[in-house]
């Protein structure tokens, strides 16, 4: 059932726009979900042998912020696709733990206490944490040098901000605009894009 599914997934053009996952990936997922599965008995142990009831997919291309979501009603899982080719795999296998628990958890369950208490409670959780955050840091910065990552400075406080997002032009630093002037908008503090030398950008594409 699965190498047809792999073989139906390879071959359709429709399902690659779909953004479904290269079937390289595809296997380096079910090894996980095995390991997962057997490392995890108490949570993961009675699923299907087979990761084949859940539908994969990558993120749009691009995407900063998010790396991974869950989709109940299609029992779908989207992954950033630069996890597949990092370095270190448990960031992976961690993306794919968190995943697999929204599904396992259900959608009404969430990030609550108890998600978040099954999740740490995973002994590679430490290790993945830091992990990730390398991870977040170096699509950041991809991100950035791409121009798909927006710097801005405040004139006054020289804060830098991030923003995956263009923002509105005239758009002040709110924390100068609300010590120093009331809460309200002046020309004083507008930020400027420091990406390409001060020049906007118009090409976004995440999201
Ligand atoms: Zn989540
Ligand atoms: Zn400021």
């Amino acid at each position: 059932m699965w190498n047809s599914q792999l073989k139906e997934w390879g071959n359709s053009s429709l399902l690659k726009q779909q953004n479904r996952l290269s079937i390289d990936h595809l296997l380096q997922l079910r090894e996980v979900y095995g390991n997962l599965r057997f490392e995890r008995k108490e949570i993961f142990g009675g699923l299907p042998y087979n990761p084949s009831w859940i539908r994969f997919r990558y993120l749009k291309k691009g995407t900063v912020r998010t790396l991974g979501l869950t989709e109940f009603k299609t029992t779908t899982i989207a992954l950033h696709s630069d996890i597949f080719d990092y370095s270190n795999p448990l960031v992976l296998k961690g993306l794919f733990h968190h995943e697999l628990l929204h599904l396992v958890l259900g959608k009404d369950v969430g990030h609550n206490r108890l998600f978040k208490r099954i999740e740490e409670d995973w002994e590679e959780y430490p290790e993945y944490f830091r992990e990730r955050g390398k991870f977040v840091r170096a699509i950041e910065e991809t991100a950035r040098k791409n121009g798909k990552m927006f710097r801005y400075e405040c004139p006054n406080c020289m804060k830098v901000l991030l923003r995956t997002r263009k923002m509105k032009p005239e758009s002040a630093c709110s924390e100068c605009c609300n010590k120093l002037n009331a809460g309200v908008w002046t020309d004083s503090y507008v930020l400027v894009n420091i990406d390409n030398g001060g020049e906007s950008l118009d090409s976004l594409h995440d999201q």
